[in-house]
This record gives structure tokens, C-alpha cells and sequence, in this order.
């Protein structure tokens, strides 16, 4: 009986909601709820296929979030899996593992926060855009009422800067975003350790579009990203994508190199001239201003030799250490 309906409804596709999960236990348990009434609507009106899932990644958590996840999965191991990863390898890599892990079982991905602060019903539209044939659907946010005034204007400094160096990224796009199949097998041929998702994920091609959505505040709990995380994952989307900084720094080498023969031709005519002002101030001005541009210069280059270096080792993303889907169960 239950076998035919399954056939029946298998042609609509699998979804997998995928949520990576950092010390989330104030708000999981609502997330949950919330998920699951939307993923049994969306399997009510025929739109994705009973099979569908909720997929919680835990990246690590020192509170009670993996209890939260593994209860959820006791009480409906249908429709809920858990992943938990060894220890905290931050959101980029917790969102990999969990679209890797459904790489084979689900036909659609749908990646989001756990705050709730992402709006579940954008789900429906993006839903539909899929059914039209796009392999990636970006979720942007339509305002940044919410956000604080820092969090608002540094994020839109890094957009510009990112756009000027020429790296293809959404303007107002975190990580909700719908991906397909097709879109996932090509993202399993980046096997970058530098993991900065928003930038590779519109380098693979395919028929894309947006939805927009407003974005909330945070159910509960706070932000799993301050200002160090923010700077750290800023910097790894630049380095990531652009070499543009290394040009920069050639070009301001050559620059002041100009400069400095002027300044050279300029004080021979003066010596020769016999007017030869005492120059302490002009020496030490210089010392120092090239001083620094080279220590700045010397900051860039390590960056990305830093780079290769973690690059050629090819140290996991990842490490799973525990599993919750109905697979482990049988
Ligand atoms: N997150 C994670 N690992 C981390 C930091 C954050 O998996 O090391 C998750 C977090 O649980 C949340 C998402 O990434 O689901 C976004 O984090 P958060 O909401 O704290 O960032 P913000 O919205 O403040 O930028
Ligand atoms: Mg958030």
C-alpha cells in the first residue's frame, strides 16, 4: 500500500532542506517546527515528493543542539536526518557537507540559516522557479531594515569592493539558495579548501534566477558570526576569487618607484644648483612610507601564499562523525 503511493508521488521531486547548526539550542526546536509544516504543506499540495527532508548539520555545537537534532529525528526520522560534523569547520563547510550528503538522494537543495531570520515561505516561489527549469534559484533580501547600521554598511562596502575586483557575487545573497542536481555534481568538481560558496556557486552556470525575500530578525539566540568571523570570511571571498590585490600592489610598486626617480632627478638639479636645504624631514617621510607599503605589500602576498599552501596539503573540508538518517536505521 504504502509502496504504490510512494511510486505515485515520486515524480515529484525530492527536496532536501539543508540547515547547518552552530549552538543553535535557543532556536532549533522552533526551526524545526517551522520546517516541518512547510516541508508537509509543500508535500501536501503535490508540489515535492513525500520523501523530502530536513537536513541539520551540526558544525560542532558545544550546547544541547545535537540532542535537539537527534529528538527530532526519534520522533520523525521521515521527514528529519542529522549530520554531526567532529568539530566546528564554520558555516561554509557545514553547508557543503550537508548538500554533499543529499547528493544522491534528493533531486533539490535548499540551503538556510537556523535563526529563522531567512523566510521560509520563499520557499514556495523558489519552488517554481525550479518547476520553470533553473538548476539555481538565489534568495536576496529585499531591505536590510533589520540589519545595524554596521552590519548594514560593511556588508554592502564588501559587495562594491567584491564587484570592482571583478568576482561575480549576488548583491544582498547569504547562502539561501536553491540548487539542483545538476548544479551539485558540477559544484563536486571545486574541490577548493578555501571554501567561499557565494562566489563559486554563480561560476557554475546553468539557468538561474531570484527571489526576493525580507529578511527577520533572529528568532533566538545570537549572532554565530562577529566582527573577527566576519573579517575572516571577507578576506577569503577576496583572496578567493580575485588577484586583483597582488596587481594593486604592482602597480603602486611601480608608481612610487616613478616617483621616487623624479624626487632623485629634482634633488641632483638642486645639489647642483648649490641649494642643498637640510632634508631630515623629507628622508624620514620616505623611510617610513615605503616601509610600511612594503610590510602591507609582504601582508598580500603571504595571504595568498598562505592560500596555496593550505590548498596543496588538501586537508578534508569536513570530518562526520555521526549520522541520523532512516538509512542508519535499517
Ligand atoms: N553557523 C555554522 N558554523 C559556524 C557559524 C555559524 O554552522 O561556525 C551557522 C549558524 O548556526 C546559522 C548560520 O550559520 O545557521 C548563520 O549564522 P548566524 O545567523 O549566526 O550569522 P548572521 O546571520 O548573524 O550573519
Ligand atoms: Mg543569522
Amino acid at each position: 500500500m504504502q509502496s504504490s503511493t510512494v511510486t505515485i508521488n515520486n515524480q515529484k521531486p525530492i527536496l532536501a532542506l539543508i540547515i547547518p547548526c552552530y549552538n543553535e539550542q535557543e532556536v532549533l526546536p522552533e526551526t524545526a517546527n517551522r520546517l516541518l509544516l512547510k516541508l508537509q504543506n509543500l508535500i501536501n499540495d503535490n508540489i515535492i515528493s513525500p520523501n523530502s527532508k530536513i537536513v541539520f548539520v551540526d558544525d560542532g555545537s558545544g550546547d544541547n543542539t545535537w540532542s535537539i537534532i537527534n529528538d527530532q529525528f526519534i520522533n520523525n526520522p521521515q521527514n528529519f536526518d542529522g549530520i554531526k560534523l567532529s568539530g566546528n569547520r564554520g558555516h561554509q563547510n557545514a553547508l557543503l557537507c550537508g548538500l554533499m550528503s543529499m547528493i544522491k538522494f534528493a533531486d533539490v537543495t535548499i540551503s538556510m540559516d537556523a535563526d529563522l531570520q531567512d523566510d521560509i515561505n520563499a520557499i514556495d516561489q523558489m519552488m517554481v522557479k525550479y518547476n520553470q527549469g533553473c538548476e539555481i534559484v538565489y534568495a536576496v533580501r529585499s531591505s536590510r531594515k533589520r540589519d545595524s547600521f554596521f552590519k548594514k554598511t560593511s556588508a554592502q562596502m564588501f559587495y562594491r569592493f567584491m564587484h570592482f575586483l571583478g568576482v561575480k557575487i549576488i548583491y544582498n545573497h547569504a547562502d539561501f539558495r536553491l540548487m539542483g542536481k545538476n548544479a551539485l555534481l558540477s559544484l563536486t568538481q571545486y574541490g577548493e579548501v578555501n571554501l567561499f560558496l557565494r562566489g563559486i556557486v554563480p561560476q557554475l552556470g546553468f539557468k538561474t534566477d531570484i527571489v526576493y525575500y525580507e529578511r527577520k530578525e533572529r528568532f533566538a539566540g545570537k549572532s554565530k558570526y562577529p566582527l573577527q568571523k566576519m573579517l575572516k570570511f571577507a578576506l577569503e571571498g577576496i583572496t578567493s576569487f580575485s588577484i586583483s590585490p597582488i596587481r594593486l600592489i604592482t602597480l603602486l610598486g611601480t608608481v612610487i618607484f616613478l616617483i621616487s626617480l623624479i624626487m632623485i632627478i629634482y634633488f641632483i638639479t638642486q645639489h647642483i644648483r648649490g641649494d642643498t636645504a637640510a632634508g631630515w624631514a623629507s628622508i624620514i617621510c620616505s623611510i617610513w612610507g615605503i616601509g610600511g607599503l612594503i610590510l602591507l605589500s609582504l601582508g598580500v602576498m603571504g595571504e595568498y601564499i598562505g592560500k596555496i599552501y593550505l590548498e596543496t596539503k588538501k586537508r578534508p573540508r569536513y570530518i562526520v562523525e555521526k549520522i541520523l538518517s532512516e538509512e542508519t536505521l535499517k
